[in-house]
């Protein structure tokens, strides 16, 4: 038989043939338990049934040719090596069959315990157990329980009635209470029930029950709730189990028994000690069920010492060898040691800082891997407020999570309100059906934003994710009503002035206040925690591998920041500059009267006028950009958005007018509004009458910004600053619309430096597909590209920005068309494709040509890694990202080129 099998397919590895490398054919669990025991630790001895027999088992719907002879084969040798036949009426050797992924899905899968007891090997296990009828016979119904239910889809109730039933006879709620003839009882009356629904007998043949439960664990892959789990983990559906057959050890024999679980560390803070559970006289299961209460894992010492002193000697060896926390399950058999299982554990996003931190000071791994162990998600959830959700609050709605955090405040409708109530120190909730430019100083005001429209790329989701504030949009069992000051949902009425309570992350809306704590690592960054001063061990890791990142990345970050207050925070943060100035903020507020007049204007003088008014205000919002990152380049981006963004809406407009009317007041200037509005009206204002093409149109706009600009930076570099202006033309698709912009600014720039030499330089977006196409040609006028790469992947699938993410995006995750919104990260393939040919043309046109990104995935951590692969220069994200991008930066050398190249 040997010969035989060495031509065939091997799908069976005993555990000494094993390692951890071999996650893949072996399953993490498999593979685990070789690697312990070819380190000699004492693992119950065992073999492992391959991913790939369960796939081909999957796939034909029977075992591969070779399996059954190669599980007899390993059987045999197991039974050798354990002195004991599976079945054996007197000394039955039993296994456990257990099923075990490459990625660890807790509970999805299935699991047999006690294969091999019979009518008679029940006998004997009481007799091997120091005639332990009661053991053996709670064993057998065990096994018949489980079988049934999972082998033979037996409803799980009908032997949980079985048991009450029993239980009450005897005039107990306690399973310990029931003696060996009424567990000999139960497994009659289990039987029945196994024969009812099965139309057999429970099989009492060991190898039987063997093949069928190894049967079945393959089948549990396409469980329901596994299916589920591994969509929303996104596991790849076509992997398959691995089944582990181990020979049973046994936890409930008795006082000096027990089972238990541990970590090598904290896995909540990632502080050094013992952490675990025990339950004596139990089995695994019985912890699972909660039945019992454990005690914490340092009373085993007072218990059973030399099995504690054992298992600390093997968890430190564990932790060496996997140089990282481990997670543990062990048994305890009559004061003998077992371990069941291991691998690295999950952890908190501060333990793995700390971790990784403790780890390099250990001397276990180098700061290279410890930066690998990390990532950017972990850190970003660090830096935001957390609720205290230690009682019990139960949320009323759920939206998308916009924009991270943890805000409690007063409910108000209005941006007006809004900003009243926040100079009186409240803390506010701004809620809105959806926001638009209008609500910015009310969105300044509010500690967080809740929308019930609207995705992650809609104009609250952007703003508020831009200001580092929290926001939930998209809520739709929220029924806004804000002339009413009002929402209701799930039949509550929220009045303007209650509290609610928003979580930006998970996207939970709860009535009521829910407290919040500050991040301590944001405290870091801003500086007022000093990392080599303060006792704070997440701090000080985060300081050391920000600090090895910083070393090791080749892209810049830079900011989205359109305040000196916000290019001040981001800088502080590590800002190396500005990679987009966004310059339509600084035409709202009280400036709003002027552009209504540049509108409004129908002669030439008039728009003149307008745009002189506008020229020392914007000329101001510069200066302060410019002196807050002085040395740094700053990208200024000429006027984006369609002007009618900055009227008031056609509906409200054409009520005013009418009701003005109606009472025969004076509404010229209202109606002329109300012209202005319908002359503009756009079917489809994103693809109308925006960026460079506004720049084409209106006489003058651009180049008051360009005047603006460069007068801002000749005044800086007057008082001793050293600004670095770069002007940006948006939407451009043609290099002709780029060429045109570019002669107006060039004339205006030479005039105002003659004064004083300032350089500035001009680019352009990629943000149209036709640009990324023909950026070849766009490069021979362009100093830089930025890729705008939420207009870009608007255009490039033609999904709405501000539409789609709510509208239907759950149904295409659902099919799996994409696993994540490419508004969030870059598709790779299709809009990353076209940054990819922008960049190669550009540099092949222009060589040296300066490549930045200034779209939201500047600050996904994926994104990041292909724009380092792509070869960008600089990614930019708002300030709040700003970290999160270095940290990326530094892990896509680390991870892609795996050494230094910087
Ligand atoms: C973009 O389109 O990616 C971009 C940065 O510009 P905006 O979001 O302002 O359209
Ligand atoms: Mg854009």
């Amino acid at each position: 038989m040997a010969a035989q099998q060495t031509d065939e397919h091997k799908y069976v590895y005993d555990f000494s043939e094993g390692n951890k490398e071999l996650k893949d054919l072996l399953g993490g669990k498999g593979a685990n338990l070789a690697e312990m025991t070819n380190l000699g630790l004492p693992v119950p001895p065992g073999f492992t049934i391959t991913t790939e027999a369960c796939q081909a088992y999957l796939a034909t719907g029977r075992e591969p040719d070779g399996l059954a002879g190669q599980i007899e084969a390993h059987l045999e040798a197991l039974e050798r090596a354990m002195g004991k036949r599976l079945g054996d009426p007197q000394d039955p050797l039993l296994v456990s069959v257990r099923s075990g992924a490459k990625f660890s899905m807790p509970g999805m899968m299935e699991t047999v315990l006690n294969v091999g007891l019979n009518d008679q090997s029940v006998v004997g296990l009481s007799v091997q157990a120091g005639q332990n009828d009661r053991f053996a016979w709670d064993s057998y119904r065990r096994l018949i329980q489980m079988f049934g239910k999972t082998v033979c889809e037996v409803p799980g109730e009908e032997f949980e009635h079985a048991l009450d039933e029993a239980k009450s006879a005897k005039g107990t709620h306690d399973d310990l209470d029931l003696d060996a003839d009424d567990l000999r009882g139960l497994v009659d009356a289990y039987k029945k029930i196994f024969a009812k629904h099965t139309g057999r007998e429970f099989p009492q043949q060991p190898r039987e029950q063997l093949d069928l439960a190894i049967r079945a664990v393959f089948e549990s892959w396409n469980a329901e709730r596994a299916v589920l789990y591994r969509r929303q983990e996104r596991i790849p559906a076509d992997l398959g189990t691995a089944v582990n057959v181990v020979t049973m050890v046994f936890g409930n024999l008795g006082p000096d028994s027990g089972t238990g679980v541990a970590f090598t560390r904290d896995p909540g803070s990632g502080a050094q000690g013992i952490y675990g559970d025990y339950l004596a006289n139990a089995q695994g299961e019985d912890v699972v069920a909660g039945i019992r209460n454990t005690v914490g894992l340092q009373e085993l010492e007072q218990l059973d010492k030399s099995s504690y002193d054992e298992l600390l000697g093997i968890m430190a060896r564990l932790e060496e060898h996997y140089r990282d926390l481990c997670d543990i399950e062990f048994t305890i058999e009559r004061g003998k040691l077992w371990m069941l299982q291991t691998r690295v554990g999950k952890r908190t996003a501060a333990a793995a800082f700390v971790i990784a931190g403790q780890l390099v000071d250990e001397g276990l791994i180098d700061l290279d891997e410890a930066l690998h162990r990390v990532n950017g998600a972990q850190l970003a959830q660090l830096m935001f407020p957390r609720f205290q959700l230690d009682h019990e609050f139960e949320a009323v709605a759920t939206g998308i999570g916009a924009s991270p955090g943890a805000a409690s405040g007063t409910v108000v409708f209005t941006s007006a309100r809004a900003v009243e109530l926040a100079a009186e120190g409240k803390s506010v909730i701004l809620v809105r059906r959806e926001t638009n430019p209008d609500d910015l100083n009310g969105m300044i005001a509010a500690q967080g934003i809740l929308t019930s429209r609207g995705g992650k790329t809609s104009h609250a989701a952007v703003v508020a994710r831009g200001m580092g504030k929290t926001c939930v949009s998209g809520a739709d069992a929220i029924d806004v009503n804000v002339p009413a000051k009002r929402f209701t949902v799930a039949g509550q009425t929220v009045n303007e002035g209650d509290v609610v309570s928003i979580d930006g992350t998970t996207g939970k809306v709860y009535l009521g206040e829910v407290p919040v704590m500050p991040s301590e690592v944001v405290q870091y960054f801003e500086g007022s925690l000093d990392p080599e001063h303060i006792d704070n061990a997440l701090v000080r890791a985060v300081h050391r591998i920000m600090t090895h990142a910083d070393g090791k990345r080749r892209l810049a970050v830079r900011t989205n920041a359109d305040t000196g207050a916000d290019a001040a925070r981001a800088r502080r943060f590590g800002a190396e500059g500005i990679g987009l100035c966004r310059t339509e903020h600084m035409f709202l507020g009280d400036r709003r009267e002027l552009v209504e007049r540049l509108i409004l204007a129908r002669a030439a003088d008039e728009r003149e006028a307008a745009l002189e008014a506008l020229l020392p205000l914007q000329r101001a919002d510069f200066v302060e950009i410019f002196r807050e990152m002085d040395g740094l380049p700053v990208t200024v981006r000429l006027i984006d958005p369609p002007l009618h963004e900055f009227l008031p809406p056609l509906e409200q407009l054409a009520v005013n007018v009418a009701v003005a009317q109606e009472r025969g007041e004076d509404v010229a200037k209202e109606e002329a509004l109300l012209a202005a509005v319908r002359r503009m009206h756009e079917e489809n204002p994103m693809l109308g009458l925006r960026g460079v093409r506004l720049g084409l149109v209106i006489p003058g706009l651009f180049a008051m910004q360009v005047r603006a600009i460069v007068e801002a930076a000749v005044e800086c570099a007057q008082r001793g600053g050293d600004p670095k202006p770069e002007i940006m033309v948006p939407l451009v698709g043609a290099v002709q619309e780029l060429e045109t912009v570019r002669a107006e600014a060039e004339k205006i720039i030479e005039e105002v430096t003659r004064e004083k030499a300032v350089e500035v330089l001009i680019g352009t977006m990629i943000e149209v597909p036709r640009a990324a196409l023909t950026a070849g040609q766009i490069a021979e006028a362009a100093q830089f590209f930025s890729f705008g790469t939420n207009d870009l992947t608007q255009m490039g699938w033609g999904f709405s920005r501000d539409d789609v993410e709510g509208a239907f995006f759950w149904r295409y995750l659902e099919l799996g068309i994409f696993g994540i919104s490419p508004f969030e990260s870059i598709d790779r393939d299709g809009v990353g494709r076209l940054v990819r040919i922008a960049a190669e043309e550009g540099r092949a046109a222009r060589p040296g040509l300066k490549l930045g990104v200034c779209g939201e995935h500047g600050g996904d951590p994926d994104s990041v890694h292909f724009f380092h692969e792509v070869g960008l220069d600089y990614v930019s994200c708002s300030p709040f990202r700003v970290p999160v991008a270095r940290l990326e930066a530094g892990r896509a050398v680390v991870e892609t080129d795996g050494s230094d190249s910087r």
